[in-house]
């Protein structure tokens, strides 16, 4: 079961991936995640890319193949995986063929005036990671943590990262087309609701 999802920032991919990976007991790898986790533990790797990160700018290919292409290295891949954030790129799409073989590529479908909407009121957990809305306060419910705003959340970086978005990476749909694997689901709804149809994708 290899899944890639696609669609734009604040489209709710990481939500969704969250909620694939623990239904089908598949890891969730997000490169954004990975490169937020290096950037928090002020590694080599988080020193590098801290200012294109904050700039919403993409992270060269080559370093980000390399960390793709170790972690698709793991045991826990080998049942299959869901990647959130990852391709972007024509480049990287080429270098996933190369690493394995894609079942399934699920495309969120959000108006870009909704998704910057949902940028600007979208907070994260800085224990735990977990996306909310700013209705929840200061506090994360589930770990206690404290929730704040991404630093690449401002509304000129998230209107960069939709242009990146519809630029670079919504190309990779047609990449992917001739293949019978992509499924576009309307993003627009609420959580449940968006995930009983990618349930319906998938299988039971
Ligand atoms: P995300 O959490 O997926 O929205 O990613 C946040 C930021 O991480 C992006 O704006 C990029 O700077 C970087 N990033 C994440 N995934 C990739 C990727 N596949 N290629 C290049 N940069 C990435």
């Amino acid at each position: 079961m290899n899944i890639v999802i696609f669609g734009p920032p604040g489209s709710g991919k990481g939500t969704q991936a969250g909620k694939i990976a623990e239904r089908y007991g598949i890891p969730h790898i997000s490169t954004g995640d990975m490169f937020r986790a290096a950037m928090d533990k002020k590694t080599e790797l988080g020193l590098k890319i801290k200012d294109m990160m904050a700039k919403g700018i993409l992270i060269p290919d080559e370093i980000t193949i390399r960390l793709v292409e170790m972690r698709l290295k793991d045991a826990d891949c080998t049942e299959g995986f869901i990647l959130d954030g990852f391709p972007r790129t024509l480049e990287q799409a080429e270098a996933l063929d190369e690493m394995a073989e894609l079942g399934f590529v699920i495309v969120l479908d959000v108006p870009d005036d909704v998704v910057v909407d949902r940028i600007m009121n979208r907070r994260t957990c800085a224990k735990c990671g977990r996306s909310t809305t700013a209705d929840e306060g200061d506090t994360c419910k589930k770990c206690g943590g404290k929730l704040v705003k991404r630093s690449d959340e401002d509304v000129e970086t998230s209107k960069h990262r939709l242009k990146v978005y519809h630029d670079q990476t919504q190309p990779l749909i047609e990449y992917y087309k001739p293949r019978d694997v992509v499924h576009v689901v309307d993003g627009d709804r609420p959580v449940e609701e968006v995930f009983k149809d990618i349930i319906k994708v998938l299988g039971e």
